[in-house]
């Protein structure tokens, strides 16, 4: 695993963005912080491809935000309206581009979908809940 960090670091590098492995909670893989340009990866992920579906996740979802792709989503404080219509479709996106980016660096990993295999309503609720209960203090979350 030492040799996948190692490469995660300085492919997140050449993002211009910095990673490190941290306690969540909430059972939450992941969270990416858009001013600071850092993904936090939960220590208790546990297989390569849980390290690396999570990483590359949270690595999109800072690209889409420098970038302004699907900005209303991918700002600071998105508002539940947006959160509401646009959320799965944007996490779906950014797991789709997730997918790409992994295949690219690790072709040989299968990616993870963030979401499983979890209905367009649950994923919604679960974004709402989120942003409700955790994401004014801490920043991006996948799970
Ligand atoms: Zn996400």
């Amino acid at each position: 695993m030492d040799k996948i960090i190692s490469k995660l670091h300085s492919i997140a590098k050449s993002h211009g963005v910095k990673c490190k492995f941290s306690k969540l909670k909430n059972d939450i893989a992941g969270l990416a912080h858009y001013t600071s340009g850092k993904i936090e990866l939960s220590v208790q992920l546990k297989t390569k491809a849980e390290v690396l579906s999570t990483f590359f996740h949270e690595l999109v979802h800072l690209i889409c935000y420098k970038n302004k792709i699907w900005a209303k989503y991918h700002s600071l404080d998105p508002s539940v309206d947006i959160v509401k219509k646009f959320g799965v479709k944007v996490e779906r996106f950014v797991d789709k581009k997730a997918e790409q980016l992994m295949l690219h660096y690790f072709p040989d990993t299968y990616y993870l979908s963030s979401y499983g295999d979890m209905s367009n309503k649950d994923i919604r609720n679960f974004l709402l809940s989120y942003y409700e209960n955790y994401y004014n203090k801490h920043g991006r979350v996948t799970s």
